[in-house]
C-alpha cells in the first residue's frame, strides 16, 4: 500500500496520459444529473457530483448486452452456428466512483461469480476494469452507508482511493491494478504514511459524523424467515407501491436479469436485459400462472430478498450499501429504512403482542 499525492494541475495531463492504457469513464453533468460516461480526451469526470443518477453497474453490467448471434444466410461460412458476440474487453477504469457503489460489485459478485456458476461477461468486465474512487467528504443526507456495510472511505472493491484535499488530491494505492493506473498516469509523488494516515484519518472521521441516516440489521438473521413473510405490515408498507421499477435500476445491487431472443429475418441475437422483480412479467410463467401476481408479492420480494434471503445465504450482510438512491427516487416515497427497521424489529413486536 502506498500514498501518492497529485497536485491538481497534474491531473488533467495524468488522465490523458493513462488513456493511452484505459478507457476512461467517469460522472458527467447531464441536464440536472450526472451520469457515468466515458471520457472523451480532454474531458475531465466532474468530481464535484455527489453521486450520479444511476450507479455505474452498467459499466460492467450493460443494462441491455448482446450475447450470442446466428445467421441462416448460408453464403456465410458460420451459418446456422450460435456464436458468441465479440466484445472489447480492454482496460477500462472508472474514475470517482463512490465507495458504496465500488463495495457494491463485492456484493453482486456473490451472484455472478460463485465455485459453481461462473458469468463469463459479467467476469471479464469486472476483472477488466481499475476502480479509482473517490472519498466522500461530505455525503448526501439519505446516505447510510456507514450502517449498512459500508462507509465514505471505505476501501473494499477499490483499487485506488483519491481523498480530495483542496489543491491536491491524496491517492491510496489499495492494489496492483491501482499501483498500475499511478503510473501510467505517471502520478509518482510518494509521500510517507506518517505524514498522510492521521489527515486521512480524520477526514474520514468528519465524513462519518455527517451520516446521520442509518438502518439496524441486528436482528433480521434471528427472524424466522416464514414469520416474516407473513408480517401483517406487507399491506401498508406496498399500498403506495406503483410497480415502476426505478428503485432496482437505480439500486447498485439489484441483479436481476431477462434474456430474450430477437429475430429479424435471417439473423438475430441473443440479448440480456436488465429485468425487476417489481414487474409483473417478472414472474409470469409461459402457462399464465404468475406467483407473484400482486405488488404485495412482489414490494415483498424486493425486500425479503435484500434484508433477508440474501442476510441468510451469504452471512454477508445485506444486500444493500446504503447509496440512498432509491430513498431519493421513488415517487412514492417507499423507504428501505423504515422498511428494514419494521423487518428488524418484527421478532421483538411479535413477541410483545403475544404477551
Ligand atoms: S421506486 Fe417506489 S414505486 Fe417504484 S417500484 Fe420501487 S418502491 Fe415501488
Ligand atoms: S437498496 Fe437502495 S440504498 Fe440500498 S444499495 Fe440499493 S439503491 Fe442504494
Amino acid at each position: 500500500m502506498k500514498y501518492i499525492k497529485i497536485d491538481k494541475k497534474d491531473w488533467p495531463s495524468g488522465l490523458d496520459k493513462a488513456s493511452e492504457s484505459y478507457r476512461l469513464f467517469g460522472p458527467q453533468r447531464e441536464e440536472e444529473f450526472h451520469s457515468f460516461k466515458e471520457l472523451e480526451k480532454g474531458v475531465e469526470p466532474d468530481l464535484s457530483c455527489l453521486n450520479t443518477r444511476l450507479s455505474p453497474k452498467s459499466l460492467i453490467y450493460p443494462q441491455s448486452e448482446a450475447m450470442m448471434e446466428y445467421t441462416l444466410d448460408q453464403s456465410q461460412d458460420d451459418h446456422h452456428i450460435m456464436k458468441e458476440v465479440k466484445k472489447d474487453y480492454a482496460p477500462q477504469a472508472v474514475i470517482g466512483i463512490r465507495p458504496c457503489d465500488a463495495k457494491a460489485f463485492i456484493l453482486v459478485q456473490k451472484n455472478f461469480d460463485t465455485p459453481d456458476y461462473k458469468d463469463p461477461y459479467w467476469i471479464r468486465a469486472y476483472e477488466s476494469t481499475t476502480f479509482v474512487g473517490l472519498a466522500c467528504n461530505s455525503p448526501c443526507s439519505s446516505c447510510f452507508c456507514t450502517t449498512a456495510g459500508c462507509g465514505p472511505f471505505h476501501e473494499e472493491g477499490l483499487d485506488l482511493l483519491l481523498l480530495d484535499a483542496e489543491d491536491h488530491y491524496l491517492a491510496k494505492s489499495l492494489t496492483q491494478k491501482g499501483d498500475a493506473f499511478l503510473n501510467a498516469a505517471g502520478w509518482d509523488a510518494e509521500v510517507e504514511e506518517d505524514r498522510v494516515g492521521q489527515q486521512i484519518e480524520s477526514a474520514k472521521q468528519a465524513a462519518e459524523e455527517k451520516i446521520t441516516s442509518f438502518v439496524n440489521t441486528d436482528k433480521l438473521r434471528g427472524i424466522d424467515t416464514n414469520e416474516l413473510y407473513k408480517a401483517p405490515f406487507w399491506e401498508e408498507v406496498a399500498f403506495s407501491c406503483i410497480n415502476c421499477g426505478t428503485c432496482t435500476y437505480v439500486c447498485p445491487t439489484c441483479w436481476c436479469f431477462d434474456i430474450q431472443d430477437e429475430n429479424h429475418g435471417n439473423s438475430g441475437c441473443r440479448m440480456r436485459n436488465w429485468d425487476s422483480c417489481m414487474f409483473p412479467l417478472f414472474t409470469l410463467h409461459g402457462s399464465g400462472h404468475n406467483p407473484r401476481d400482486t405488488k404485495i408479492h412482489r414490494v415483498r420480494q424486493r425486500f425479503m430478498h435484500k434484508l433477508k434471503y440474501y442476510v441468510d445465504k451469504y452471512e454477508n450482510g445485506i444486500q444493500c450499501v446504503g447509496c440512498g438512491r432509491c430513498v431519493r427516487l421513488c415517487p412514492v416515497n417507499i423507504d428501505i429504512r423504515r422498511v428494514c427497521e419494521l423487518m428488524n424489529n418484527y421478532g421483538a413486536v411479535k413477541d410483545a403482542c403475544a404477551v
